[in-house]
């Protein structure tokens, strides 16, 4: 049994080809630009939809723990998951994201599109969250992936010890591993990573296997968009090949909003990607290929 948050198909921004990703549960980071917040807990994460909310107040009448309130909030402490209050909604304004799903049912699913995969070099995506924090269950998954043909990429912080990444290691094809910040404090401060571990599990994929790696950078306002070169000479030392700077996004607004918590980066606009393309030069004087997106 593994936790999944979604499965999305046909995928072209997760690796090579045309994929399928599986977004599994759990996240030990709180990036405040996450796309995918929903993914952060373990536990399943209630998503209030407010443009289909028509303020009957049925969910609140329904829930006999007193969890939720209005204006609509959520106490993701008194809940217990009966789900109630989703069922009551005539509207289909709450949804609860995450769902124990047994890994051979996920395997099925992946496999329907097989043929396309085959067509365009495509394969399985496993992300998240972070998908080695649910390491048993993720382990089984890529196995099984591999034991079925598939090539097999993970989106990844690189956040947790090595001799994790070294059981895996044999399963994946490509890691497509995030690096965010160079400065220890400031990425602890910000996003609760651990830069030791990450650089830690950076140098062991360069030392054994820099083909299977690329970094991602998403680069975000005030925070890390004055390193990018930084990060590119980074991937030079190590003679990974592979840099993708991605221009900060608000995409997961909407879903911050449906969790009623508040979005950091309200007042940002999406960054224009073109003024990220003159790092694709500074990549050729180091080296290194620096693509900008995914
Ligand atoms: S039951 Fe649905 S429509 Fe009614 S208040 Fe709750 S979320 Fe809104
Ligand atoms: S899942 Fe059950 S306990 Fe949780 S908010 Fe909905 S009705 Fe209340």
């Amino acid at each position: 049994m593994i936790r999944v948050s979604n499965i999305e198909k046909f995928a072209t921004h997760d690796g090579p080809g045309i994929r399928t990703t599986v977004f599994l549960k759990g996240c030990p980071l709180h990036c405040p630009w996450c796309a995918n917040p929903e993914t952060w807990k373990m536990e399943p994460t209630l998503l209030h939809d407010e443009r289909k909310c028509v303020q009957c107040k049925t969910c609140m009448y329904m829930c006999a723990q007193e969890a939720i309130s209005f204006p609509f909030q959520w106490d993701i402490d008194k809940c217990i998951y009966c789900k109630k209050c989703e069922d009551a909604c005539l509207q289909d304004a709450i949804s609860f994201v995450g769902k124990d799903i047994e890994i051979d049912e996920v395997i099925k699913e992946v496999l329907k599109d097989k043929d396309y995969f085959d067509q365009s070099n495509g394969g399985v995506t496993i992300s998240g969250g972070e998908p080695f924090m649910q390491f048993d269950a993720f382990l089984e998954l890529v196995k099984q992936c591999k034991e079925n043909g598939l090539h097999v990429a993970v989106e990844t912080t690189g956040n947790y010890s090595l001799d994790k990444l070294e059981q895996a290691l044999p399963y994946i094809d490509l890691f497509l591993m995030d690096l965010k910040h160079l400065d220890a404090k400031k990425l602890k401060d910000v996003t609760g990573a651990n830069l030791d571990l990450i650089l830690n599990n950076f140098r062991y994929l360069a030392k054994y296997c820099p083909n299977k790696v690329i970094v991602r950078m998403p680069v975000i306002p005030r925070f890390n968009d004055d390193i990018c070169e930084e990060v590119i000479k980074f991937c030079a030392v190590l003679k990974l090949a592979e840099v993708n700077l991605l221009p900060f996004h608000t995409m997961g607004k909407n879903k911050w909003n449906q969790m009623q918590i508040k979005f950091k980066y309200d007042q940002d606009s999406m960054m224009d990607r073109d003024i990220l393309n003159p790092y694709m030069d500074i990549g050729k004087k180091w080296g290194v290929k620096v693509k900008i997106g995914g």
